[in-house]
């Protein structure tokens, strides 16, 4: 991983087995990961573009999903992975997310000769701002910007827009960031208000609630700041498709009962994940010149020590 000022001065450069030596960084495009998922499942399992309108729970104790084309579907078990904004969610009784006062940027630059980065994270940090970017195949490059805004504003998707916007905010910044926006494909670049929710014991609702359950961002949205969000999501599947198999079965365990000690289990790893993510973030986008000196003079090449920062990253799934 490479640090940087906006000027390009370089602030620290490391090996994270250097650091960690159980640390590896891997950079995987959405796309990728989630093809590879739904080639494992029986064809046809998966439905797209079926979006979920209205939710129900019968007489006879079954979940009623109806989708916008008017399709009934009836369910023993929901799983709710449907993301920040998640219909499940709102239908337990969770609260909206919270817009923590930062947007970001994303996209993915497109080399149709090949990139020319070497396999590094790099970061650049400025007042307020801050961006990086990370090459994820032999032609593509993903990046992104983080910068302040006291509220999230009107959602924008002309992506000409989008990528002016972007640009101006990096304008002065090390030209490979510019090169990046600029060959970015208009439907990879999007921006998003970064939000969370904070699951307070005995305030928030559990993660289940009889035979509905709810996994990843859709019960414990996170800022993107320790890039835990997704990892954290494939964890719950992980640690829930275990205790269903258990509870599926054996005959002593009730499927209410696993899907209420997946919640128990995940809790303790979510909870703190998400309000770290969130401290990390505040200070990662501090605007006070002395203060944004301190941490690229001090804080930065000289103070932190990484190893326990990446303490976070390790979870043992077992074998799968
Ligand atoms: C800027 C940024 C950078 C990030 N970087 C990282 C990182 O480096 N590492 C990391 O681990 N995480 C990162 N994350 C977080 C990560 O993107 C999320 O945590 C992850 O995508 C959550 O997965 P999910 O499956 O829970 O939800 P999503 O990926 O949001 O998937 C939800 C799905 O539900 C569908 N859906 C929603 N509503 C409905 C409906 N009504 N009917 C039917 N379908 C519906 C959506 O279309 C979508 O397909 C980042 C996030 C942001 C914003």
């Amino acid at each position: 991983m490479v640090v940087k000022s906006e000027e390009g001065r370089e602030l620290r450069s490391f090996r994270f087995k250097d650091e960690d030596e159980s640390q590896e960084v891997r950079a995987v495009e959405r796309r990728i990961l989630l093809e590879t998922l739904a080639n494992q499942l029986p064809p046809g399992a998966v439905h797209f573009s079926s979006k979920l309108a209205n939710i129900e729970r019968t007489e006879n104790g079954e979940i009623m999903l109806e989708l916008v084309d008017g399709t009934r579907l009836f369910t023993k078990i929901l799983i709710g992975c449907d993301g920040i904004r998640s219909s499940v969610a709102k239908w337990m009784g969770f609260s909206e997310p919270r817009y923590v006062g930062h947007c970001a940027f994303r996209g993915l630059g497109f080399y149709p000769e090949g990139q020319p980065f070497e396999p590094k994270v790099n970061y650049i940090y400025g007042r307020g701002l801050r961006a990086g970017y990370v090459p994820v195949s032999p032609t593509k490059v993903y990046w992104f910007i983080c910068f302040n805004r006291p509220s999230p504003g009107p959602k924008i998707s002309d992506s000409f827009v989008l990528k002016n916007q972007a640009k101006e905010l990096v304008r002065n910044w090390p030209s490979d960031l510019m090169k990046i926006i600029d060959l970015t494909p208009d439907d990879t670049i999007i921006r998003t208000p970064l939000v969370d929710r904070w699951l307070w014991p005995a305030i928030s609702p559990a993660a289940s609630d009889g035979q509905v359950v709810l996994v990843g961002d859709a019960w414990h949205p996170m800022t993107p700041n320790l890039g835990q969000g997704a990892c954290c999501a494939l964890e719950d599947a992980v640690v829930l498709a275990r205790k269903l198999a258990n509870a599926i079965k054996s005959e002593a365990e009730s499927v209410e009962g696993a899907l209420r000690s997946y919640g128990t289990e995940r809790w303790p790893r979510v909870f703190p994940l998400t309000i770290r993510a969130n401290v990390v973030g505040s200070a990662l986008q501090w605007e006070n010149p002395v203060v944004c000196s301190l941490r690229n003079n001090l804080i930065i090449p000289k103070l932190v020590r990484l190893g326990p920062l990446l303490e976070h990253t390790n979870f043992e799934c077992k074998s799968l």
